[in-house]
This record gives structure tokens, C-alpha cells and sequence, in this order.
């Protein structure tokens, strides 16, 4: 089990430190895993500029030295179309092992709990296509992350605007995540749902990696076990796992 989203108090939200995650994941037998702190790159978001990435990158290599399990470095970088300068201009000042790009936000409306009284779920699709077109992340974060606080939202209504999505994250090459906080949420749903992943399969998607989206020790590889059972179900028979963004398939 490789779990690669997880916050530690490197993120404005993150709860515990790093060195808890690499104990908690050394717990659940885990082969590898990876951090992938926020970057927010909008001025007017409280979490901008908050991730010191040199003090973080020093962190992990200390981490690196003291335990004998695999640790990646990433981010997770929040997607909006107008701030791909910005984004451009830091990933080239970096060096990580993968990037998380997830939107978290469409037309400065963000993902709250009154999200869908003032956005519809095609705006939320058709920024994440943007984001799939940018050339600038490799994982698509938690995709249909809006349905988090439950609500009357199902995935086979809106398969017109998702397909094209997953058509273009296989045509690009990039990578799907399955990230399990979802079934900490009200919805208690994968993000993106598992019939998303039987239309993503279905069009010849087989690149995939597994979040939990931790923010505190203990959710490290949050229901994994189960989620994995059902992924080879699907016909996920592969994850990926990442080294300085470039990829090789590891077997389920
Ligand atoms: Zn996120
Ligand atoms: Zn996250």
C-alpha cells in the first residue's frame, strides 16, 4: 500500500508532524509513502505562502536518515486558470517527486458547504480540465471533492462533463488518485466516486495512485484495505509510484 496524500504541519491544516506520519505509516506496513504539503498560490487565500519548502525538503532528508521506509516528497498545488504564471514560475524553483493538482475553488467560489447553492458541478468539471490541459501537475487530486458534504449529487447525472475529463487525463498521460477522505465526510464516498473509476478504466485509464488525505497521524491509508479490494474489482491491478515526476507501475 503506497498512500501519497498526506498534510503534516507543514500545511496551514495539517495536524500532526512528519515524523508521527512516518511512524503511523511504518504501523500500517506501508512500502512507501509521500507527503504533499499545500502550495496556494492566491494572495488572497490564508494559506498563501505558507508551505517554507527548503525547511520541509530538509525535514524529509532527516526523516530519510533515522527510518528505513520510502519517503516522497510532493505537493499539492490548488488549481485556478488564472494563476498558471504564478505556478509556472514555482514548480520551475522546486524539486519534488510528484504534484497534486486539485481544484479547490471555481470562480472564487470555494468548496464549502453552500458550494452548490452558487456554482453547478460543470463549472467544478471544466476547471479541472483546464487543469488536466496546463502541463503542469502529474495526479489529479480528489476529483468531485464539492460532493463532500453529502447532498443529492450522483455522478451518473453528470457523465457527460466527466467523461470528457477522464479522456483527457488518459490522453495526457496523467494520473488518477483515489483519495479516500471522502468516506470521513458526510457523502462517505471515494472522491471520485468508483463508478467514475469504472468509466475511467473503461476508456483505458490505468494509472492511478491512492490518498488518504490525512491531516492528522491516524488517517494514514484511511480504509484503504477495503478500497483496494474494490479497485481490482474494477480491473485496477497497478498503482504508480513517482521519483523526481517521472513514474513506474507498482503491482496492487
Ligand atoms: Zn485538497
Ligand atoms: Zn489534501
Amino acid at each position: 500500500m503506497i498512500d501519497y496524500h498526506i498534510h503534516s504541519t507543514f500545511s496551514i491544516d495539517g495536524r500532526s508532524h512528519p515524523r508521527d506520519y512516518v511512524c503511523s505509516a511504518a504501523d500500517h506496513s506501508l512500502e512507501e509513502f509521500g507527503f504533499s504539503e499545500h502550495v496556494d498560490l492566491d494572495p488572497t487565500w490564508e494559506g498563501y505562502n505558507y508551505l517554507d519548502y527548503s525547511r520541509y525538503h530538509e525535514a524529509l532528508e532527516k526523516l530519510r536518515e533515522e527510518f528505513a521506509l520510502t519517503i516522497k516528497c510532493g505537493i499539492e498545488l490548488s488549481y485556478q486558470k488564472h494563476l498558471e504564471p504564478s505556478i509556472r514560475a514555482y514548480l520551475s524553483s522546486i524539486s519534488c517527486d510528484y504534484v497534486i493538482g486539485s481544484v479547490h475553488d471555481v470562480n472564487g467560489i470555494s468548496m464549502d458547504d453552500t458550494f452548490l447553492e452558487h456554482a453547478t458541478p460543470c463549472s467544478y468539471f471544466e476547471a479541472v480540465k483546464d487543469m488536466t490541459t496546463s502541463g503542469m501537475i502529474d495526479i489529479v487530486g480528489h476529483l468531485e471533492y464539492f460532493k463532500r458534504w453529502g447532498g443529492d449529487y450522483s455522478s451518473s447525472d453528470y457523465k457527460a462533463a466527466i467523461v470528457p475529463v477522464l479522456q483527457t487525463i488518459v490522453e495526457q498521460n496523467l494520473f488518477l488518485e483515489v483519495n479516500t477522505s471522502g468516506l470521513r465526510h458526510p457523502v462517505c464516498d471515494t472522491y471520485p466516486s468508483l463508478c467514475v473509476m469504472e468509466w475511467y478504466r473503461a476508456l483505458g485509464g490505468t494509472l492511478i495512485t491512492l490518498g488518504s488525505d490525512a491531516h492528522e497521524a491516524s488517517q494514514v491509508a484511511f480504509q484503504f484495505e477495503p478500497v483496494l479490494f474494490q479497485l481490482k474489482e474494477i480491473g485496477f491491478n497497478q498503482v504508480v509510484i513517482f521519483d523526481g515526476r517521472t513514474w513506474c507501475y507498482h503491482p496492487l
